[in-house]
């Protein structure tokens, strides 16, 4: 189980890396504030999207990122099963993200013996952003 303070800097990780990430990009175009930052971000990687919204706003405080408005696309996880080799759509609720559940079953034959496959990445796939002129 992973204890719910815990949760909290995971996401702060998260929404640091994604201010990171949107920075980089936002200072090649000499922009003077961050507006818009899209995200995809993979069910596995246990996100919970309000607790990710909190995160950024505290982590872009004080920023040019200040109050931009983070849209977030949750993308399904998919695993592999170590057993039959079949692939599994996977889709977590947000109480199961909460849990911190590890463990998925392979919807062919059932079996725990699996691999994730996908949904354990989060990108940034654009951001909008204001320049001086
Ligand atoms: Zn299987």
């Amino acid at each position: 189980m992973i204890k719910r303070g815990d949760k909290d800097i995971h996401e702060f990780a998260f929404a640091s890396a994604i201010y990171q990430t949107a920075l980089k990009t936002a200072l090649r175009y000499k922009a003077i504030k961050i507006t818009e930052v899209f995200l995809e971000i993979g069910e596995l990687t246990l996100i919970v999207p309000d607790l990710l919204r909190q995160s950024f706003k505290m982590a872009t405080t004080g920023t040019i990122a200040e109050g931009a408005n983070l849209h977030i696309e949750m993308t399904p996880g998919e695993i592999v099963c170590n057993k039959c080799g079949k692939y599994s759509t996977i889709s977590l609720s947000e109480s199961d993200a909460l849990a911190g559940i590890q463990l998925f079953k392979c919807k062919h034959c059932e079996s725990t013996d699996t691999s994730i496959s996908k949904g354990k990445k989060a990108n940034v796939k654009n951001i909008k952003i204001e320049t001086e002129d």
